[in-house]
């Protein structure tokens, strides 16, 4: 054998022999503290928030261990701001809630306890180890799914248990210094969404980590190591097992977050749309046009736009959207069968909001106001008389108008309308009866003309 053989095949025993006694491997990435200094590193006191900043003392003057962990770290590394800061400590939950007045348990998957400080609620956690899947004995799904996983341990184990490098930086009250145990800083600065441990065992303990991983990738234009974003195709279908109403906060997470646009890329990338929006995909694949493709593109901007500008957003106009060439599509074998366009499209809504309930559910609140909003789409054309005045005062109006503006952009519909309602809401009532008017002339125009045909005809 020759010596380079030899030396490798050393390091690989050696490397094994370290996994097997030391118990903190992860397989892809090797377990090994690093402490970065404060003044190595930007996350500055200022710009932790009131709340998370007194949680930190509090823990660490009652003699606990206390971190802020996870996203906000994250976000202060790339320039974001954090929109909550979470804290990890050894403490137990009962220990947190002696330390802090207004405090209380949450028991979900695990047990947390938020700490309210005025309006901010800091979430703050005890270090928990993820299972080993082979020894624990961890409650899982059939596919692997973690069912459970409550059990305290080291902030090594803490760190190891989190989904991606980025996501598991400690920033100690302490020493006010990184702990970093997996290179999240390395991967931070070169731009790497890297999932800790074996991909594709993490993905089956937790498919929603693929999602996650577009969302990331998205929200800070990373990329996904290669390992990392090779098992998603294969792997993509155990999102299925994943309960709807989970899917249906990671959909609001991934599109109504300010950066929908950029995830609907990599959604569309890491062919993951199609199992959020099964039937949207399918007209997506049969989009010749492109049509389908520009209005779902331009509502994402449009909800971002609005987002950045701190306007109002409803989830029910970007699901109305996404399932717009659906309803069409549905409604028109309804239409064939001569039913008249309003039961045909009650009943196309009917179908096709059962169907995208199985995967990702739809509150009933908002699938409220996306059947009003569609509705409104056949009624807007509807202006004589005082059918214009009535429409305007339709509570759904301003989302129906916003979304008719779409259709049109997308070329789905001839222009017109559109510009029609905008000049129809800038107008006053004299220039409002006038435009009625106008309107009804032309109609009656076009009707007689018809009229007067007809008899030369036959
Ligand atoms: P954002 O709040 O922007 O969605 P985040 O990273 O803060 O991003 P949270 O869902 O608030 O996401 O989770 C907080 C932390 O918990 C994450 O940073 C990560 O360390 C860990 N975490 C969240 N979800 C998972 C998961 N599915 N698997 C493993 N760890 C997770
Ligand atoms: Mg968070």
């Amino acid at each position: 054998m020759n010596p380079a053989k030899l030396a490798e095949l050393i390091r690989d025993w050696l490397q094994l022999l370290t996994r097997l006694f030391s118990g903190s491997s992860t397989g892809e990435n090797p377990v090994k503290l690093r402490v970065i200094p404060r003044d190595q590193h930007p996350v500055s006191r200022k710009n932790i928030s009131r709340g998370a900043l007194k949680t930190l003392y509090g823990l660490h003057e009652a003699g606990y261990e206390a971190y802020l962990v996870g996203g906000c770290l994250r976000d202060l590394l790339t320039d974001g701001q954090p929109k909550d800061f979470d804290v990890a400590t050894d403490a137990t939950p009962e220990e947190i809630r002696e330390v802090f007045r207004r405090s209380r348990i949450i028991g979900r998957r695990f047990q947390i306890v938020h700490v309210r400080f005025g309006p901010e609620v800091v979430e703050v956690s005890t270090f928990r180890a993820a299972h080993d899947p082979d020894e624990s004995g961890a409650p899982r799904s059939e596919g692997g799914m973690l069912l459970r996983d409550n059990v305290y341990g080291t902030i090594e184990e803490d760190a190891i248990r989190r989904d991606f490098t980025i996501n598991a930086l400690y920033y100690n009250i302490a020493d006010f210094a990184l702990y970093d145990f997996l290179g999240s800083r390395k991967d931070l600065d070169d731009g790497i969404i890297r999932l800790i441990g074996d991909p594709e065992t993490r993905y089956r303990e937790d498919p929603v980590r693929m999602l996650r991983a577009a969302r990331f990738a998205a929200k800070m234009d990373f990329d996904l190591a290669p390992e990392t974003e090779a098992p998603i195709a294969e792997l993509k279908e155990l999102l299925r097992d994943v309960p709807p109403a989970r899917l249906f906060d990671e959909t609001l997470k991934l599109f109504m977050t300010g950066y929908g646009r950029r995830c609907l890329d990599q959604m569309r990338r890491l062919e993951l749309l199609g199992m959020l929006f099964p039937q949207t995909q399918e007209t997506l694949d049969d989009d010749r046009d492109g049509r389908i493709q520009t209005l779902i593109e331009s509502a994402m901007i449009n909800t971002d736009r609005r987002l950045n500008q701190n306007k109002p957003v409803t989830p029910a106009f970007l699901f109305g959207i996404m399932l717009w060439p659906v309803i069409v599509e549905n409604m028109q074998a309804w239409l064939d069968d001569d039913h008249p366009k309003v039961q045909a499209l009650h009943q196309a809504a009917g179908e096709v909001l059962a169907e995208q309930n199985q995967v990702v559910a739809i509150p009933k609140r908002f699938a409220v106001v996306m059947r009003d909003i569609w509705e409104l789409q056949f009624r807007l054309d509807k202006r004589k008389g005082n059918q214009a005045e009535r429409l305007l005062e339709h509570r759904r109006f301003r989302a129906a108008y916003d979304f008719l503006l779409l259709r049109e952009q997308a070329g789905e519909i001839e222009p017109g309308l559109g510009e029609w309602w905008t000049q129809y809401q800038n107008a006053d009532e004299n220039e409002r009866r006038q435009m009625v008017q106008q309107l009804g002339g032309a109609q009656r125009k076009k009707r007689g003309g018809r009229k007067r045909r007809k008899p030369a005809a036959s």
